[in-house]
């Protein structure tokens, strides 16, 4: 895909302001792709005056209107998938399988869901003697990540759009290409203008001036704790709404009577997908102590597979920080049972899959979010442990739970501080609403709550 160099504004192309770009790298061959230009306050305002003007009309737009070009959009997405998958492979590095399955294919979905939602959403209500009206919040400005490129902006911009905003989308720098793909879709599906904006940018420059522009209504964030607290503390100064998708060290729980070879498979490729790479993971498996050294084998064994399947990580830096932590493991006491320090290959930003036995709950590996294919397997004694060392961190995104009784699972599930948790392997729902308790963030994403997080009431008494 041939890169743009200009911001996609107010419906067209637009030179930046600045001169300053930014060089987008293949992580699989450290080869740079194309660069982008690096967007600056300039271009940040430009785009949130597009947005604000073009707001009362998107937002008085009828939503069946408003649903016929989300459905164009998906439309449009579902036509140029294999670009998607092959421009998602070259700036991330995913194997073009997982592109395909996942990468392209989830964002179709999701944008797929806000389309048949904004068609059929209650946008109004009779409450006793009350209507209450469900408003678009207004403009939203959107800052992503770059583990799942186009979902994350999509988990934002289909049920903002569903809802009656403008936005303006800073994507990451890492992975500026297939967000510029998804502005020509947007385009193409005729979206009015100046309803979809994107900058290109560095976080602290570009990301920073639209979570503080004073044009901006909601700041929609997704990334880690670190800057998200700092976002937040910007929007609440400004009295914005702020939505946080952040971190997780999310625990797969395999009770005793489960099915414990594939408990073990399935942690372990939920663990070494997308090479480690997703906020949800669950990067600690709790294992009981009269099965862990079985779990332990069959963990090393599944992760040794994994390695000639899995792609690099996004870039140097994640390398180092990834390689930084697996050597913080061996320091604390953990036993390496597959992978380790050492870079796998000469050229690409590569990370063995990796699998620690012996952790005890508050080692490092443990606590904080690696972000790569590191699996950490810690022993309980009883129920009552695992859900001590489950709930026994700072994040609350996700989790799993394997046991022979479903009901069992359930009854474990429902006590565990987290936002999702998967029982016996249940399978994504992407209108299921996704989000974190505790320190994982604030909001929902996805299906019916995602979008009521754009929305805003107004109640009217008769
Ligand atoms: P990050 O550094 O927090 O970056 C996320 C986004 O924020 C990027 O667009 C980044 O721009 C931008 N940014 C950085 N500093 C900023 C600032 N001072 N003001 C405004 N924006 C700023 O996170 P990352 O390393 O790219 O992504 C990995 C993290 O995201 C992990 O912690 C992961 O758990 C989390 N994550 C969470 C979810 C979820 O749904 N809960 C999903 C995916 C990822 P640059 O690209 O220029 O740095
Ligand atoms: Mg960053």
């Amino acid at each position: 895909m041939k890169a743009h160099d200009g911001m996609y504004i107010d419906g067209a192309w637009r030179p930046a302001a600045g001169q300053d770009v930014i060089e987008v790298v293949n992580p699989a061959d450290e080869q740079v792709l194309a660069t982008v230009p690096a967007g600056t306050a300039a271009d940040v305002d430009a785009a949130v005056r597009a947005a604000r003007a073009a707001l009362p009309g998107w937002a008085a737009t009828p939503p069946a209107e408003r649903a016929a070009r989300l459905t164009a959009l998906r439309d449009v997405l579902d036509a140029r998938r294999d670009e998607i998958a092959t421009t998602v492979t070259a700036e991330l590095g995913a194997p073009l399988k997982f592109s395909q399955a996942v990468h392209a294919a989830v964002p179709i979905a999701v944008a797929g869901s806000y389309a048949e939602l904004a068609g059929t959403y209650a946008f109004e209500e009779k409450v006793g003697n009350s209507t209450v009206y469900h408003e678009p919040i207004g403009v939203v400005g959107a800052i992503t990540p770059w583990n799942y490129p186009l979902h994350q902006i999509v988990a934002k911009a289909a049920p903002a759009l569903a809802a009656g905003c403008t936005i303006v989308v800073k994507p990451a720098e890492n992975t500026p290409l297939v967000a510029q793909l998804f502005a020509e879709a947007v385009h193409e599906a005729g979206v009015p203008a100046g309803v979809f904006n994107l900058v290109t940018g560095l976080g602290p420059v570009a990301g920073q001036a639209l979570a503080e522009h004073p044009g901006v209504d909601l700041v929609s964030f997704t990334g880690s704790t670190a800057v998200g607290r700092r976002i937040a503390a910007v929007a609440g100064a400004a009295v914005k709404k702020v939505a946080l998708e952040l971190g997780g060290k999310s625990a797969n729980v395999v009770l005793p009577d489960a099915d414990l070879t594939k408990a073990v498979n399935v942690g372990v490729a939920n663990v070494m997908s997308n090479s480690g790479q997703t906020c949800s993971a669950w990067t600690r498996m709790l294992v009981h102590r009269d099965q862990y050294d079985e779990a332990v084998e069959l963990a090393a064994q599944a992760a040794a597979k994994y390695g000639e399947r899995i792609g690099p990580v996004v870039s140097a830096r994640q390398q180092e920080r990834v390689l930084g932590y697996i050597e913080k493991g061996v320091a604390e006491g953990a036993r390496l049972v597959a992978g380790g320090p050492q870079a796998p290959r000469e050229k690409g930003y590569f990370v063995s899959p990796t699998v620690f036995a012996d952790v005890a709950p508050d080692m490092t590996i443990a606590q904080e979010e690696i972000f790569g294919p590191v699996l950490s397997i810690l022993r309980y004694e009883d129920e009552e442990d695992a859900l001590r060392i489950a709930n026994g961190t700072v994040y609350g995104l996700a989790g799993a739970v394997w046991a022979a009784d479903e009901e069992r699972a359930v009854a474990f599930a429902r006590r565990m501080d987290t936002g999702q948790v998967d029982i016996n392997g249940g399978r994504f729902n992407p209108l299921a609403p996704f989000g974190g308790y505790k320190q994982s963030g604030v909001g929902r994403e996805l299906g019916a709550h995602g979008l009521a997080e754009y929305l805003q009431t107004k109640s009217l008494q008769f």
